[in-house]
Parts: structure tokens; sequence; C-alpha cells
């Protein structure tokens, strides 16, 4: 089976009388950041499931034709991130089970109705071979299946069975050997569970009389809601007919995946009680306090790392200065499978603003550096437009181990800190000097505990077992 990492947004809303689609639309577009492959919403009207997925952004998937077909009273909704090659509609969420699917009309679109659930997922199951294990005497075909097709199965063989949607999720969850924020439906009823180490993020707020559950809480404010609280760790909410109820279904041992500080998650979600935005800052700030730098200005290259930037400008006195003009309309370049797309996406994205670096001394901030095929562009182009030095400064510490959970950077061998030195990656960059942020100094940046965070791709400490995936992880990485 083709391993899909995915990335993604998981959205879910319930409330009679409003306009469950339209609302989804609004908490996917905020969720954008988290996917932009492809994007779909199941409503359910009490009797039937609906379903659309269509092709790239959320202002592309979706028309107003669309949002009118799809009445109901509660909906769940996702966007799909991709690194791999595979962009499909095919492989696009919720995934809903003995769906019928309408004659398709293009290759963008496709819709569907009736099926008995529908999942949507966030996060990643290392190994699935429990699961397959499970429905290995089914008669649905196993093979080329997602993890998330087979979790969704396997909550469709309980609900076959006669149970409740609530139970036939326990009856299947200790199968679920992963990384996981899932929102589910029937056509009456929404779940969502977080798995019990909360390694993706995922918000419950309400809207009026009725409730949303979000990857981000950055998402409620888009759509008018208020935001209540993070699921918990383990924790199942259930959104029916009789409100919200809430079931720690498994023991919490919280481990969020750092990265989401760092790089995935929008600067206005909160996470573990923290506003992203001011991790971001304070790791600038941190940056620093470990590195000092005599240079001219600070320069983010936008948008994630323009709070560590404001961060480090603050304390160390340097100004700063927008000096990369971003292009707004283009997205993430890495969901780009092929390399010279990839660099060619650079300079549509970003533009040096040479009158302002003419001569300068730059302290270049990022947040992190994977492949180190972006940076590297953008060094050059920074040179090119008369930077005299580029000091580039990383707000997390060297990515040397891949990551299993759902944020699906490359496989080991394609991450530069697991080959070279930092050295090294300074002399392939071709900058004037090369700092990470220290593990501790991110850490004291979050201003949680290390032991609620999962660090693996800096460390290669992986909270949840990898199984048969483990033999993929190498520890002989360079050891600075
Ligand atoms: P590169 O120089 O090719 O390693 O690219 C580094 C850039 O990729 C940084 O600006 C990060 O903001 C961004 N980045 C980090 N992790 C990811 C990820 N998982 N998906 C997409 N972009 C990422």
């Amino acid at each position: 089976m083709e391993h899909l990492g995915e990335k993604c947004a998981v959205f879910g809303i319930y409330g009679k009388g409003l306009d469950v689609a339209r609302l989804s639309f609004f908490g996917l577009f905020a969720l954008q950041h988290r996917g932009q492959e492809s994007s779909g919403i199941t409503v359910g009207d009490g009797a039937r499931l609906l379903s659309h997925r269509g092709m790239g952004l959320v202002s592309a998937a979706y028309n107003e034709e669309h949002l009118k077909r799809l009445q109901g009273y509660l909906a769940i909704g996702h966007n799909r991130y991709s690194t791999s090659g595979n962009s499909m509609l095919t492989h696009a969420q919720p995934v809903v089970i003995d769906e019928v699917k309408f004659p398709q009309v293009d290759q963008f679109h496709e819709d569907a109705e009736t099926g008995i659930v529908a999942l949507a997922h966030n996060g990643n199951l290392p190994s699935v071979e429990a699961l397959k294990k499970f429905l290995k005497d089914t008669s649905v075909v196993l093979d080329d299946r997602s993890d998330s097709e087979l979790m969704a199965e396997a909550v469709g063989q309980g609900l076959k069975m006669g149970l409740s949607l609530p139970d036939s999720i326990k009856a299947v969850l200790p199968l679920f050997t992963g990384a996981y924020a899932i929102v589910l439906a029937t056509p009456n009823m929404l779940v969502a569970v977080r798995d019990s180490f909360g390694m993706r993020p995922l918000s419950v707020g309400k809207i009026n009389g009725g409730f949303a559950v979000a990857s981000e809480s950055c998402a409620f404010q888009a759509m008018g809601a208020e935001f209540i609280r993070e699921v918990n760790p383990g924790e199942m909410l259930i959104i029916d007919d009789h409100g919200l109820a809430s079931e720690q279904v498994m023991a919490p041992n919280p481990k969020l995946d750092i990265f989401e500080f760092v790089y995935f998650a929008r600067p206005d979600s909160i996470l573990s009680g923290k506003l992203v935005y001011d991790v971001r800052r304070n790791s600038g700030v941190e940056l620093a306090k470990e590195c000092k730098i005599e240079a001219d200005m600070v320069v983010p290259v936008p948008e994630t790392a323009m709070p560590v930037a404001v961060g480090y400008a603050a304390a160390s006195g340097i100004p700063l200065e927008m000096a990369l003009v971003k292009n707004r309309y283009i997205h993430r370049t890495f969901i780009e499978p092929e390399q010279h797309v990839r660099e060619l996406g650079v300079k549509l994205k970003l533009t040096p603003l040479a009158p302002v670096l003419k001569g300068k001394r730059i302290v270049l901030m990022d947040d992190s550096i994977v492949r180190g095929t972006t940076s590297r562009q953008l060094i050059k182009a920074i040179f090119e437009a008369g930077a005299a030095e580029v000091h580039f400064l990383i707000s997390s510490p060297p990515v040397k181990f891949p990551d299993y959970y759902g944020i699906d950077t490359p496989k080991q061998s394609n991450l530069i800190a697991s080959q070279k030195t930092v050295e090294e990656i300074r002399e392939f960059l071709g900058a004037t000097s090369l700092h990470f942020l220290s593990l501790d100094g991110l850490i004291r940046a979050t201003g949680l505990s290390r032991d609620v965070l999962s660090t693996s791709c800096f460390t290669g400490e992986y909270p949840i077992d990898l199984h048969e995936r483990s033999k993929d992880v190498t520890y002989e990485v360079p050891k600075d």
C-alpha cells in the first residue's frame, strides 16, 4: 500500500436551523493552511448523508450549487494536504461507507449520497496491521485503502451490527494505533475523538444553540462561533438532539506535536492553552538570547516566521524590515511534488526588495529547514538583491527524523539535517552563518513542559509505537 500520510484539517457542526454546509465552508476556509489539495463536506439531514468533494483550495472545491444541495442540520468537513505526488479526488475526505456516488460531472468535483457513516481524519496511523486483521473477514477490499478509510470501515462494522455510533467507535478505538483527531457523522449524530496523546489539535465551540468542532480554534472566529475549549486527549464528544456530551474514553497522555507551534498552526489558534502567536514570538526572544549577531536588519520569511522576527527584533534591538514580499495568492510550495516545480514556486512566491537589502547585513528568520531547497533559493535571491551578509536563524532545532503522525515530512534521507552537519548545511545554503534554536529554547518558548510535547522530528523519540515503520528510521545522524 502506498503510504498516504496526511496533515489535514477536520471540522464538524451540529445545529438545527443553521446553514451547516455554508458554515462548514467558512470553517474549512479558515483552516485552509492545513490542507490545500482537496476539500469535502458531508451533511446529515436526519435520514441521509449528502457529500461533495472537490480538488484544490476550498474556494475552488465548492460553488453555490454544491452548497445549496447540501441541506441538513449537521455536517463534517475536511481539507486534505498531501506531500505525496498522489493528488486525486479518490483520496478526498470525508470518507463515507456504503455511499452512492453520482455520475461525475468533471474530474475536479464529485457528489454522493446515502451511506452509513462519514469520517474525516487529521493525523496518521503508522501501522494499520491491527485494523486490517480486524477487517480481514469482511467482504471489503483492504488493499490500496488509506488508514482513514480503514478506520471508517471498522466503525461501519459496529453500526451494521446495530451498535450506536459512540459504541461502534469505542469497540475499535484500540485498533487505531497512531495519531488522530477524527470527526464522524451518521445522518443524526456527530462524534469527535482525539487520540490519547492529543498529537493533533482539536477544539470545540458553540454557535447559535449549536456546536462546532475544528482542528484549530481559529476556525470559530471566522464563522461567528465562540471557542469553548480544546478537546482533551482521549476524549470523545457526542453531539446530537440531547446537546453536547463528553466521555473520557482513553486515559490521557498528552504529547502535542511541537511542530504545530513551529510551523503548522495559524498564529491566532490556541494549542494546549497557548496562543501560537505568543509561542512564535517567544521563540524569537529565545533565539536572541542564544545567538547575538551584528546586523543591520531582521527580515522574516513570510508568513510563519513573522512573529519570530518580531520577538528577535524586540529582544536584540535590530530593526525589523519586511524585505521579502509575498504573493498572497500562492499556497504553500511544499505540495508541488516535483523538485523543479517547487524551486520555481519559490520565485513565484517571494520577491526580495533590492532597495531595502542592498549593502546590508541581514538576519534572515525562518521557522524550520526541511529539505533545504527553498531556503537555498531564497538566500541566493537575497544576495542577488545586493545583501552584504545573510545570517540565517531558524526558530526550531534541525529536523533530523521523519514524521509518522500526520505532518508528513519527506523520507528521512531527504531531510537535510539527517545528512549534513550545521556547517555543511550552511555551506549548502550559501548563508554567511546559520543558527538553530535549541530544543530547550523552543520548549521554553511554548511555556509547556517537555513531557506534554512530542518532539519526534528533532529527537527521534516517538511517543506512539511505529511498529513496522520503525525500521525506516536511522539514528545515524549528524550529532551537532
Ligand atoms: P526548505 O528550505 O525546502 O527545507 O523549506 C523550508 C520551508 O518549508 C520553511 O519556510 C518552512 O516554513 C516550510 N515547511 C516546514 N515544514 C513544512 C511542511 N511539513 N510542509 C510544508 N512546508 C513546510
